[in-house]
């Protein structure tokens, strides 16, 4: 977004918010009152929390600490914004089950069950997120009970802020995810594509998703009408679209068309000079999702291996449902009725994310979790470490996993940075995230709206039911 303030977060992190303080590791408290005061230790910078915002940031003696306000002492910790996931899908749950349109298992887990299975679980799920240290999620597409979790997910004290688009429209409609409420509406010109954007639209989407899989029928031009329509009758009414588009083509049809975020990174062809400046003078947002394929890959090919926070915080039993292909019996009844993943050259996405980030576009780290094999929480982890293996450096993955992902969810202004006025959402860390973006997972305290949560809790709570007292059950 444009006039977007000045980021806090590089500061931060080469100034002193995140410098490892020399003090030693003092007392904790917790206070509940309405001002917090983080301290990081010796001369090191401090974060003022007021309610649920950040009140300054700053060097110690210079940030004016009010009468009555706590000291928590963070001494040796690093102080970071909360991450953000800026591609998850609620409505898929990780499993095996969760995409009969790729691989059809119906007949031994109807798909309606499979949903109201995932209705059931989440916040659960969403408490996945907040102990993995994602304060904030923005689910690109799921049928229309995802508004209702939204507004659930308000009164829920473990859930990360939640964003959401509804329904994706889409010229395709896979027969196997045809259920009461879909999570694709399907339209097949630009009036159908308008009248779909406005029921969704009633509903208060943060953003309109496309889902644009191209047809080899007709050419791209006479496809991007209904995505051009679509994308104009949602900016009327003022709400940013993002849009589904992997090949480059596709991708930089659908910006000329005007979409403002590219929910997947373009993995067909390395991106020109033309894309690139398309991007900046477009404004676009770029999300990541380098590792959804890889997920689908591994449990296809039975070597799909948990990492260890996956195995602590990610959900046990869609876990286990991942192994399943291991009964052979199973894998033979499988119906593999249509490809909508292809395994491209991982090379190729990770050469234009360098490439774009480079060039300056705004990156959003998103994980696509929900498809099989990529689970909801630890999930945004493993990206971050695609990032890097793309040549990205911890601070860039920072960014785009903070201040990216805020903008992807058109909450630039209000998430992403340590700044006065934002929402107090921040990790404290054990370990330096600059020196290794691994060093990200070691999460000491998730501070959520100003309530500092101890993550071996959030991953073990009862789901959504309020704590009886924050001093006692966080601690
Ligand atoms: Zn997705």
């Amino acid at each position: 977004m444009p006039g977007a303030p000045l980021p806090l977060f590089g500061a931060a992190l080469s100034g002193s918010i995140i410098t490892p303080a020399e003090a030693q590791y003092g007392s904790f408290y917790n206070h509940l009152g309405k001002h917090h005061f983080y301290s990081i230790g010796g001369d090191a910078a401090v974060v003022l929390v007021s309610g649920e915002r950040i009140g300054a940031v700053g060097p110690r003696g210079e940030v004016v600490i009010p009468e009555g306000a706590r000291v928590v002492d963070m001494s040796g910790k690093w102080i970071i914004p909360g991450l953000v996931d800026a591609h998850i899908h609620l409505f898929q749950s990780g499993g095996l089950y969760t995409r009969p349109d790729i691989i059809d298992l119906r007949s031994i887990r109807p798909y309606a069950a499979e949903v109201d299975w995932v209705r059931a679980r989440l916040p659960m799920t969403l408490a996945r997120y907040l102990a993995s240290g994602v304060t904030a999620v923005l689910d690109v597409g799921g049928p229309f009970w995802t508004f209702e979790a939204r507004e659930r997910s308000k009164t829920m004290p473990h859930a990360p802020q939640l964003a959401v688009t509804g329904p994706l429209i889409s010229s395709s409609m896979p027969s196997e995810l045809r259920v009461a409420d879909p999570p694709i509406l399907e339209v097949n010109s630009p009036a159908e594509a308008r009248a779909a954007v406005r029921r969704v639209l009633a509903q208060g989407p943060d953003l309109i998703k496309l889902w644009w899989i191209p047809e080899a029928s007709r050419s791209l031009g006479e496809q991007s009408r209904w995505v051009r329509a679509a994308i104009e009758e949602s900016h009327r009414a003022g709400v940013r679209v993002a849009v589904h588009a992997i090949q480059l083509e596709v991708a930089r049809a659908a910006v000329r068309a005007g979409a403002d975020v590219l929910v997947h990174s373009v993995d067909d062809h390395r991106v020109d000079d033309g894309f690139v400046r398309l991007l900046k003078e477009h404004n676009v947002v770029y999300v990541t999702t380098l590792g959804v394929n890889q997920g689908y890959r591994e449990v296809f090919e039975q070597r799909f291996k948990p990492t260890d926070l996956e195995r602590r915080l990610g959900d046990a039993e869609v876990l286990a449902t991942l192994d399943d292909l291991a009964d052979l019996s199973l894998w033979k009844g499988a119906f593999w009725k249509r490809w909508l993943l292809r395994w491209p050259d991982p090379r190729i996405a990770s050469w234009n994310l360098r490439r774009l980030h480079e060039a300056d576009i705004t990156i959003a780290a998103g994980s696509d979790a929900g498809n099989i094999g990529t689970l909801h929480g630890p999930a945004l982890h493993r990206e971050l470490e695609r990032m890097a293996e793309a040549g990205l450096a911890p601070l860039a993955i920072l960014k785009a996993a903070s201040q990216g992902g805020a903008r992807a969810m058109g909450r630039g202004s209000d998430l992403g940075t340590l700044e006065p006025g934002k929402r107090a959402d921040l990790l404290i860390l054990d370990a330096d995230p600059q020196s290794d973006i691994r060093h990200a997972r070691y999460i000491y305290r998730v501070v959520r709206g100003g309530a500092i949560l101890n993550p071996e809790y959030i991953a073990t709570a009862p789901s959504g039911e309020p704590p009886d007292s924050e001093t006692e059950r966080h601690y």
